[in-house]
């Protein structure tokens, strides 16, 4: 398994290669925090919509854009990155979201309880089940896990549309998980 470590401001951020094959774009990152975080978690998971947090746990886990996104205390940890580039943009953007979380944290309120989370099985359950493909996803459980990655919305399936009242305990949940609802 081969390493790259990266110095910034702040932070510094290793490159793990997880194939360890010498031409591999497989990376996971892991992000070392200069200043510790544990105080700043309940506001960071006010802050970024769609993640699992747990107050106390001492973890804000979520996914963004493909990638599973761990932030500790100490660290943050970041799975599938293709390359040096795309892990400095990655960690500066957290990095940035931690400073701005620091800086308006007065304004933010925290998490101080357990979120209930959201699976595509929870939104696979909300859907009619008739595969229709109205949505043009092929199958309800394909447009389900659209919907986990965030990448389709719940408004994109017609029949749903028509029976709004029967949802609304499911949508209450992706609205406090941050998803758009119709
Ligand atoms: S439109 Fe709705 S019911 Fe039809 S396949 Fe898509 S999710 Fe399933």
């Amino acid at each position: 398994m081969s390493q790259y470590v990266t110095q910034c401001e702040g932070y510094s951020f290793t490159l793990v290669n997880i194939d360890c094959i010498r031409d591999s774009t497989h990376f996971n990152i892991v992000m070392d925090l200069e200043r510790p975080i544990e105080e700043l978690l309940p506001y960071l998971a006010s802050r970024l919509p769609g993640c699992t947090y747990t107050h106390g746990t001492g973890v804000v886990n979520l996914m963004d854009t493909g990638h599973i996104v761990g932030i500790y205390p100490d660290r943050i940890t970041i799975t599938d990155v293709a390359g040096i580039e795309e892990a400095r943009g990655l960690c500066a953007r957290y990095f940035g979201i931690i400073r701005e979380v620091e800086v308006n944290r007065s304004s933010i309120t925290p998490v101080l309880r357990k979120r209930s989370t959201v699976s595509v099985m929870t939104i696979l359950r909300a859907l009619p089940g008739t595969n229709c493909g109205l949505c043009e996803s092929a199958t309800c459980m394909a447009f389900a896990a659209s919907v986990y990655r965030r990448e389709a919305s719940m408004a994109a399936c017609p029949p749903l549309r028509m029976n709004l009242e029967d949802c609304e305990s499911l949508f209450e949940q992706l609205r406090e998980n941050g998803y758009p609802v119709p």
